[in-house]
């Protein structure tokens, strides 16, 4: 249930509500809204109506909520977040783009690619250094190594960095090197893994699974907001389908529909889900246009060596003519994207 505060509530009467739900049994999170505090009260007893709650100083009304997902459903909050990565702002009206290789594979290789999607305009840096492969015998990531080298990536260019991690044990090495922690499409319903970020003060980045229902990933992500953290972006990377011309399919509903029911911003990923840097730009130009708050897109500076992914990578000049041609979309939805040089007039590399 949504325990929603008068616009004029004393600090003491939001505390007075909290207290009451804490002896009741709910586990309370205060959310603020537009010009008054909502509080989300969350927990396994069944609420029942009239609750003694609607009596107390400063309550309005209280709600129950329809979902089977609580804190992340716009029902609680009315207004989509903004996840917040230092000064970038995921879910403002400009698009965040987040892009770089699959893996990290070299210091050399991390920093040349960094360098040019920098160049290119975009904000976030991304890389995997431990790697969900569907083979044991695929290249398993660089591990802290790779983790070390993102470091050194930011330090150099400023760029926020977005790397996995793959279980429990290693969020807390993985959320010291990197600005937001990502959640792999493999392990979406990794639970231990949800808790444990959920207590992180950071930034999540929780893509979709490959066969999940849009409510099975808002289950995924009230996860992590049940352990404190609203941090969390979602992001929409395809899903099987009977299609097998495409890796997977990006479900485009799936963007302007997720945001319909949460007040989480959904990020899209064309790269994972058509597996060919070919649709990487009419896929990012159909997210914008679907209300996209991002994307995330593997750049490699060359695609043919690559150790992970690489017919999905875009060269950095690629990329940057897929920034120039997302402008008039972005402009369509009012939004606005950082657009930076054109590196395929200056040849790029
Ligand atoms: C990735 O982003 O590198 C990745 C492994 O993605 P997904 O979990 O969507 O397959
Ligand atoms: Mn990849």
């Amino acid at each position: 249930m949504i325990v929603v505060m008068q616009t004029a509530a004393e600090k003491e009467q939001v505390e007075g509500v909290e207290q009451k739900l804490v002896e009741m049994g709910f586990a309370p999170h205060r959310i603020q809204g537009t010009g008054r505090v909502v509080i989300g009260a969350v927990g396994e007893r069944k609420v029942v109506f009239p609750t003694g709650l609607e009596v107390l100083p400063g309550v309005e009304r209280v709600v129950p909520i329809g979902a089977p997902y609580k804190l992340v459903s716009r029902e609680v909050k009315e207004r989509g977040s903004v996840v917040e990565v230092g000064d970038l702002k995921v879910g403002g009206s400009e698009i965040v783009v987040m892009a770089g290789p699959c893996a990290v594979e070299s210091e050399e290789q991390l920093l040349t690619i960094a360098r040019l999607v920098k160049a290119a305009g975009a904000q976030v840096l991304r890389g995997g250094a431990f790697k969900p492969r569907s083979s044991p015998y695929s290249f398993q990531g660089l591990e802290l190594e790779g983790l070390k080298m993102l470091n050194r990536a930011r330090e150099e260019t400023g760029l926020k960095i977005v790397t996995e991690v793959l279980n429990p044990q290693e969020v807390e090495l993985v959320a010291d090197y990197t600005d937001i922690i990502q959640i792999g499409a493999r392990n979406m319903q990794n639970f231990s893994l949800l808790r444990e970020v959920g207590r992180l003060k950071k930034p999540v980045l929780l893509k979709r699974g490959l066969a999940a229902t849009l409510e099975e990933w808002l289950m995924a992500a009230e996860y992590i907001l049940a352990e404190g953290n609203f941090q969390v972006i979602l992001c929409e990377r395809g899903i099987r389908t009977f299609e097998t011309s495409t890796r997977s399919t990006l479900d485009i509903s799936a963007i302007p529909q997720a945001k319909s029911m949460t007040h989480l911003p959904v990020v899209a990923d064309p790269c994972h889900a058509s597996g060919t840097w070919k649709l990487a730009s009419p896929l990012s130009r159909a997210a914008i246009a679907a209300g996209a708050d991002g994307l995330l897109i593997e750049v490699h500076h060359k695609p043919s060596e690559a150790l992970c992914d690489g017919p999905q990578s875009l060269t950095p000049e690629k990329f940057s003519r897929l920034l120039f041609s997302l402008q008039p979309v972005a402009e369509a939805v009012e939004r606005t994207v950082c657009v930076g040089e054109d590196l395929s007039m200056t040849g790029g590399l």
